[in-house]
């Protein structure tokens, strides 16, 4: 079974290497945008089995490429997760209302972001179900 892909959606290129070394030192297979556009032509190209969204990209609001991704068929079933530097408990509030499925605040905690990552893959969900039969 392939390792997970990940689609990482972040415009800031120290935040972008952390995510994606950590990553892939932890078997990940990475792919990355800069643009929430970007991200989201890439995401129906591709299917990743977990997208990592920035909120501030610089041309439109991390909340708005999770709908521009739930509206259309073949991302809408991706699981996205926020990352972002927003911690307070209403920014989580709005994020979770907004439809994310998870949330993981910036500055990032190294050693829990990879299972964390994981623990939000359709492949992870799908590998534990087969575990369990
Ligand atoms: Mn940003």
């Amino acid at each position: 079974m392939a390792p997970p892909l990940v689609l990482i959606v972040e415009d800031n290129e120290v935040n972008l290497k952390l995510e994606r070394d950590v990553l892939q030192f932890h078997g990940f297979r990475t792919i990355e945008a800069r643009t929430a556009a970007e991200g989201i032509a890439l995401a129906a190209e591709q299917l990743p089995d977990v997208v990592l969204m920035d909120i501030r990209l610089p041309d439109m609001d991390g909340v708005e490429a999770l709908s521009c991704l739930r509206q259309d068929p073949r991302t809408a079933g991706i699981p996205v997760v926020a990352a972002t530097a927003y911690s307070m408990q209403e920014d989580r509030e709005r994020f979770q209302r907004a439809g994310f499925d998870g949330y993981l605040a910036k500055p990032l905690d190294i050693r829990a972001f990879p299972n964390e990552v994981r623990s939000y893959c359709r492949s992870a969900a799908s590998e534990e179900r087969a575990a369990e039969v």
